[in-house]
């Protein structure tokens, strides 16, 4: 069980990740884009830390996610704005007035919250965007979850799959966003936010194992 204080940490602990990773992000992203991957994340998770705050053992797991998600928004003025932003609101549109999380509420969240990403983004997986890390992460938790899988496992299983889908970009043409504009040249580099997905589900997968 996942208390709304567990939740409220597991989300510190993303933000704490993403501010480690700040330079790295950034750097894939000069390769690709405009430079300012890791700058807009840390932006966006700082915001989200402070927002957090405001929240407590009381607040149901949907509202924090949600004001997360609009916090994000807010933040932010680049793709990944509304892109995170739907995630975190329809992930907790799952956990709405919840308190304490089952492992069936945890990944019927973070497949909501790819979902938003997908009807958000219009992108598929190939197209060298951070769905190239969700899509199969989130497919592994399903296949994890209907093969009787804990939560632990199905998480592992989902990290593993998004820092291989991450890896996997490089070698991908860029279809969508910013670094479509390369063209061919957009090859041969791991796209940021796929990297930065990885991230966000690993340091999740870390607090909550
Ligand atoms: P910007 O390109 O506005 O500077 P960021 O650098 O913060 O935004 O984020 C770039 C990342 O956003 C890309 O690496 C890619 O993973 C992701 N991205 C861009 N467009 C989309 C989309 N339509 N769907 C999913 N992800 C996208
Ligand atoms: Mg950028
Ligand atoms: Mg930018």
């Amino acid at each position: 069980k996942l208390t709304s204080a567990d939740f409220i940490q597991a989300l510190h602990h993303i933000a704490d990740r993403i501010e480690r990773e700040k330079d790295y992000l950034s750097d894939l992203d000069r390769a690709v884009g405009d430079g300012d991957h890791g700058v807009t994340m840390s932006i966006g998770w700082q915001a989200v830390k402070a927002k957090l705050a405001e929240f407590g053992g009381e607040s149901g797991c949907g509202e924090i996610s949600k004001a997360a998600g609009m916090t994000f928004l807010n933040a932010v003025g680049s793709s990944v704005g509304p892109l995170y932003a739907t995630a975190f609101l329809r992930g907790g549109a799952v956990l709405q007035g919840k308190t304490e999380l089952s492992d069936d509420d945890i990944v019927q969240f973070w497949i909501a919250a790819v979902n938003g990403i997908l009807d958000r983004g219009k992108a598929q997986p190939g197209d060298k965007t951070m769905v190239d890390a969700w899509y199969p992460a989130m497919k592994a938790m399903e296949s994890g979850r209907a093969a009787g899988k804990d939560l632990a496992a199905c998480l592992e299983d989902a990290v593993r799959a998004a820092e291989e889908g991450a890896e996997a970009t490089a070698e991908m043409l860029s279809q969508k966003g910013r670094s479509s504009r390369l063209g061919e040249r957009s090859v041969g580099h791991q796209d940021p936010g796929a990297t930065s997905a990885y991230m966000i589900l690993d340091s999740f997968y870390q607090y909550v194992k």
